[in-house]
């Protein structure tokens, strides 16, 4: 069951002179329909201005589209009396994880949201706990926020969002400010909520290497869906992902590249590993052959 129905979804932010005076439009988003099924794991790829933070805000109506619908487990957002049912069920968290953090100590920040939505004091602490706990944070919970690394900080947003209990999570360039263990820390969280708790996690990042575990990939250029796929279907069109400006990961470009110079390796290869298994599958095919 599709718990985001996008249909031909057009955004324009009004363009102002500085008086106030609207000048004109600029579409952010064009004409974007796209479905994400529950459960599943969806990554948005594009670079800067390409409209993924609008379409973002799109799934916990905090826009309403200009033309088209938007669905989240059915309920129109634009329907004003579901917008706090909307935003309970599509949680999001955003790029700068010191704008996110209110509370003086991590339970009490995590506890924010469910005590917001009036959930009685002892289950505010039994999901404080489990959210902590998923994201690897409990033993942090009598910490301050202020001393965490970024990497930790974000996590503590991430359960903030939990302990809502939402079915879905949009995350927003969730590592851009962080450091590679940050990075992997967060990503590690959020694949987690998902393969455990069958949580629907829409990534959006302009890094690679996070998106390789996603179910489906959508790539925006210019407001519009530019490519989609699986990250394998994806990543095979290495010429067309660098017209876009995103940074196809090394290994994809070398094994690419040797396939360019002939030899037979498989399309869209994303590790490392599997860049080493292909090469030796194809040593050990030539040796069969007698060709080394
Ligand atoms: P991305 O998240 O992919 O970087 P955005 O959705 O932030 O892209 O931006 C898409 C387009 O909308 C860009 O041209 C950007 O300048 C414009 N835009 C974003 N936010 C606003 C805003 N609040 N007012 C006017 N224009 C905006
Ligand atoms: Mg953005």
């Amino acid at each position: 069951m599709e718990i985001i129905r996008a249909k031909d979804v057009t955004y324009e932010y009004s363009k102002r002179d500085e008086e106030g005076n609207e000048i004109g439009v600029n579409t952010a988003v064009n004409q974007v329909s796209l479905e994400v099924r529950q459960g599943d794991f969806i990554a948005i790829l594009g670079h800067n201005g390409s409209g993924k933070s609008t379409l973002a805000k799109h799934i916990n109506a905090i826009l309403t589209p200009t033309e088209g619908t938007v669905v989240v487990d059915g309920m129109d957002t634009r329907d004003e009396e579901k917008v706090w049912q909307i935003r309970q069920t599509a949680g999001m968290v955003f790029q700068n994880p010191d704008n996110q953090i209110i509370g003086q100590i991590v339970e009490e920040d995590v506890g924010f949201g469910p005590e917001n939505m009036g959930v009685p004091t002892k289950e505010i602490w039994e999901r404080v706990e489990e959210s902590l706990k998923a994201v690897g944070m409990y033993g942090y919970r009598l910490h301050s926020p202020n001393k965490l690394s970024g990497g930790q900080k974000q996590r503590v947003s991430i359960a903030g969002v939990l302990a809502m209990h939402p079915k879905c999570i949009i995350l927003d360039e969730p590592t851009a400010m962080l450091d590679p263990n940050g990075r992997k820390e967060v990503i590690r969280a959020a694949r987690a909520l998902n393969d455990v708790e069958g949580i629907t996690i829409i990534l959006i990042t302009h890094y690679m290497e996070e998106i390789i575990h996603a179910d489906r990939v959508f790539v925006m250029d210019q407001g519009k869906i530019a490519m989609q796929g699986t990250p394998k279907e994806v990543f095979s069109r290495v010429e067309e992902l660098q017209r876009l400006r995103l940074d196809v990961p090394q290994v994809t470009l070398v094994a690419y590249e040797l396939q360019k110079r002939g030899i037979p390796l498989p399309d869209g290869i994303l590790t490392v590993d599997e860049l080493a298994e292909a090469l030796a599958a194809v040593r050990a095919k030539n040796l069969e052959s007698g060709k080394v």
